[in-house]
């Protein structure tokens, strides 16, 4: 009767922690997709992920990338 128990218990830790563990990495997610970075040509907001990352630097598009970088 006490293995039973212990058994319970154990499954119960292990779904807590899970959980605690998927709530942790899915708010460290919605953090990163929620960034917000500038484009250094023109100004504008994009997130992190759809940005493009040169030298640094954030841009809005390809087009604004090469701009920046023939100046
Ligand atoms: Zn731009």
């Amino acid at each position: 009767m006490r293995i039973l128990v212990l058994i319970v218990i154990g499954l119960l830790l292990y779904i807590i922690i899970g959980n605690l563990f998927k709530k942790k990495t899915a708010s460290k997610s919605q953090d990163e997709l929620g960034k917000m970075v500038r484009c250094l040509h023109c100004d504008l907001h994009i997130l992190e992920q759809e940005a493009i990352q040169s030298n640094g630097h954030y841009y809005c598009s390809q087009e604004h990338l090469e701009a920046s970088e023939k100046k």
